[in-house]
């Protein structure tokens, strides 16, 4: 099979170069994972006419699959990094709601010193569905197409709310110096001027001969 990954990338230039391996192509990746638990192009469709038709029934879901071009400028989760959604969904005279969480990882450039930034990311869901072109759609709500729910929206929202918009590698990172780019979390460098004084106390813990400066 070939890879058949669409376009172009429209990714930022954040995750430039983080992941080795090749990511799995879209569908690469079906019956891959734990039983009941997929990752395939539909991974995150839901039948839901069963569950419509008795109002107040509820159902457990846990899917698992690959969302493409998931990322903002400062933040994005790396191809091939699969999206988990954990929810219960129950249904009630308009539609269904469902809740629970949402997971993955996001990587970034820290953007004082550019190194590797990333984290794992769990976050709660409570939303509505509703049938599609209903006469009572909620607008708030997400659709339910003919007898489908698609999950993928509402995750993908959710873990966009959730990428930082300035990550950091560390609360405290020093950066790179304006002037020459040497990274200060690693050392010093020859230019002008004084370091802060709250670093000396670090300063002296460092290995003599580490910091070019010492
Ligand atoms: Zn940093
Ligand atoms: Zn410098």
């Amino acid at each position: 099979m070939p890879m058949s990954r669409k376009g172009s990338s429209t990714r930022t230039s954040t995750e430039r170069g983080r992941r080795g391996p090749t990511p799995p192509s879209p569908g690469a990746a079906v019956a891959a994972g734990p039983a009941g638990i997929r990752s395939a192009p539909d991974a995150f469709v839901v039948p839901v006419a069963a569950l419509r038709r008795t109002v107040g029934a509820s159902r457990h879901e846990v899917r698992r699959g690959i969302i493409e071009d998931l990322g903002a400028v400062t933040a994005a989760v790396p191809d091939g990094e699969p999206v988990v959604v954990d929810v219960t969904l129950a249904s009630y005279p308009g539609g269904i709601t469902v809740r629970g969480t949402v997971s993955t990882r996001w990587v970034a450039e820290c953007r004082r010193c550019s190194g590797p930034v990333g984290s794992e990311v769990t976050t709660v869901v409570r939303e509505r569905f509703t049938p599609e072109g209903g006469t009572d759609r909620d607008e708030d709500a997400y659709p339910i197409t003919g007898n489908d729910l698609d999950l993928e929206p509402m995750a993908r929202d959710a873990v966009l709310l959730e990428l930082p918009l300035a990550p950091l590698c560390a609360p405290d990172c020093r950066g790179l110096c304006p002037q020459c780019g040497a990274n200060w979390n690693v050392g010093g460098c020859e230019c002008a001027p004084a370091r802060d004084p709250r670093w000396s106390a670090l300063d002296a813990l460092r290995e003599p001969g580490e910091d070019g400066l010492a």
